[in-house]
């Protein structure tokens, strides 16, 4: 095995794989490290996202949906179905085989692209050197013009309730479930929380959400973020707000979740928790001594807009370094680093990142939030439109939500787009091209949109700024 490379990228999920890819299609010799194992023991690459994020919880979600929808949606189209049933071994079945089809394809494209795949444990050592341990404990010095930190984060764990794995888990856990838990609590009414919540509802859980904030997705704008909690709540959902949770105890096979709300102490007993308060960079054994790479406050690798760390050929890229925890905008700042180290233009546009909640209505957005833009003391207009008065969504029987176009009041600019309703994860496209090009609401108000599609919900609320709207009142 050589020893030299141009770049050492450690870490093998969204954003240090595309960044290898990337080095290696800039005609530059590269290896990528990668320790993740599997519970059956095998070491694959792919990350948190591949094996126990964005891919399996999606596998679930659609599993679940295709269930509820088959079970209680398709009698208004005059379909009858009797005695639907789900079973739980063939779903875990299904997402595992899409876990593996996954990691299997990653493999094969950093092999086509010529990248080198190490699988073990890799270590920054000063001077641009990786001491790389492989998963046989075998050890060796690597070194590289440039290496790439990419080592993702984990999930934080609460002393109040530290994970056993069986009765109080992570995501990785909560994924992994092989029956349903009559009663499940969650901690955290995040995007892991709600989209996991989602699944095992939709089997029939009694689900309980307790999430210490007074707002519901404080992060989203309010109008969407209302539209999704009356949904979540009629699909039995029961979300508590200010629900600050002090401890979980296992009792027997059984959890006790011990929180206080404005009516004071309270406790409810659950078969499984879900403890889903967020996640941290995870930089453990990352990090050689003198290698001069800073961390910050939050235990984020410290770097520039660029993704530098300050040390003279290190990066860093994805959830281990600052803003959000996407996969998304870890590919981006993965391939922009690897663009950057041949020479070439690499940037990534954080103001345009779009956030997306896969549940049942789909949540999506891009930009600000009328609260941000209050805040900053932005002027700016809102135009909005109904799903249910979509031709398309009607046709789907699927006309909760609504898109929101806010723009500015005097340049028209787009400044967010929000959307809550059907398909809304590939509508938001539509809404982050429009802004990485500058566009106004006029823009999208003038483009044509196909009739009848969703998309139309995007043109109406654009015109709706300025009072145009064809489809509803204005
Ligand atoms: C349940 C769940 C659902 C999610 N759904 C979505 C979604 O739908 N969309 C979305 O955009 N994001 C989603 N995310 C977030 C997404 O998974 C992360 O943002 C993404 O995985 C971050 O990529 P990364 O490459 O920075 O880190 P990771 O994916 O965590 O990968 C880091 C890799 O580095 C390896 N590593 C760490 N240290 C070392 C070392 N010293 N040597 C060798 N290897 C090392 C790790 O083993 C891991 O394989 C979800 C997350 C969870 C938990």
């Amino acid at each position: 095995m050589a020893s030299e490379y141009d770049v050492i990228v450690i870490g093998g999920g969204p954003a240090g794989y595309p960044a290898a890819i990337r080095a290696a299609q800039n005609k530059l010799k590269v290896a990528c490290i990668d320790e993740w194992k599997n519970k059956d023991g095998s070491a694959v690459f792919g990350g948190t996202c591949t094996n126990a994020g964005c891919i399996p919880s999606k596998a679930l979600l659609e599993s679940t949906e295709l269930f509820v929808k088959t079970k209680d949606e398709l009698g208004v189209h005059g379909i009858k179905v009797g005695g639907v049933e789900f079973d739980v071994t063939q779903m875990q079945k299904r997402k595992t085989g899409i876990v593996k089809a996954s990691t299997t394809g990653i493999a094969m494209l950093l092999k086509s692209a010529g990248v080198t795949p190490l699988q073990g444990h890799g270590k920054l050592l000063p001077g641009k050197k990786v001491e790389f341990t492989a998963h046989d404990g075998k050890k060796e010095t690597l070194s590289a013009k440039h290496i790439v930190l990419a080592s993702g984060s984990i999930p934080t764990e609460l002393k109040s309730m530290p994970f056993d794995g069986k009765n109080i888990v992570d995501n990785w856990g909560a994924l992994d479930f092989d029956s349903v838990p009559k009663k499940l609590a969650v901690v955290g009414a995040g995007v892991i929380g709600l989209e996991l919540g989602s699944v095992w509802r939709r089997l029939g859980a009694e689900v309980t959400v307790l999430e210490a904030l007074p707002d519901f997705l404080g992060t989203a704008d309010r109008d969407i973020a209302k539209v999704a909690a009356r949904e979540f709540a009629k699909q039995g959902l029961a979300i508590k707000l200010g629900a600050k949770v002090s401890k979980a105890e296992i009792k027997g096979d059984t959890v006790e979740v011990t929180y206080a709300d404005a009516k004071g102490e309270q406790k409810i007993v659950v078969d499984k928790l879900l403890v889903a308060v967020g996640r941290r960079a995870f930089t453990e054994g990352v990090l050689g001594d003198g290698t001069g790479v800073k961390v910050d406050a939050r235990g984020r690798i410290d770097v520039d807009e660029h993704c530098w760390t300050g040390v003279e050929g290190v990066w860093a890229v994805g959830d281990c370094v600052r803003g959000a925890m996407l996969a998304h905008k870890g590919f981006e700042e993965g391939m922009a680093v690897a663009e950057l180290i041949a020479g070439k233009a690499g940037h990534v546009n954080y103001d345009t990142i779009p956030w997306v909640i896969y549940t049942e209505p789909e949540i999506a957005w891009a930009g600000k939030t009328e609260e941000e833009l209050k805040a900053a003391n932005i002027p700016y207009k809102t135009g909005s439109f109904p799903f249910a008065a979509v031709g398309r969504a009607v046709a789907m029987n699927e006309t909760a939500g609504q898109v929101k176009v806010i723009a500015h009041a005097e340049t028209d600019r787009i400044l967010g787009v929000h959307m809550v309703g059907p398909g809304v994860s590939e509508l938001i496209a539509e809404a982050v091209v429009a802004m990485e090009f500058h566009g106004s609401a006029e823009d999208l108000a003038r483009i044509v949109h196909a009739h009848p599609t969703l998309s139309e919900a995007v043109h109406e609320a654009a015109l709706s700024g300025d009072k145009r709207a064809i489809h509803k009142a204005n």
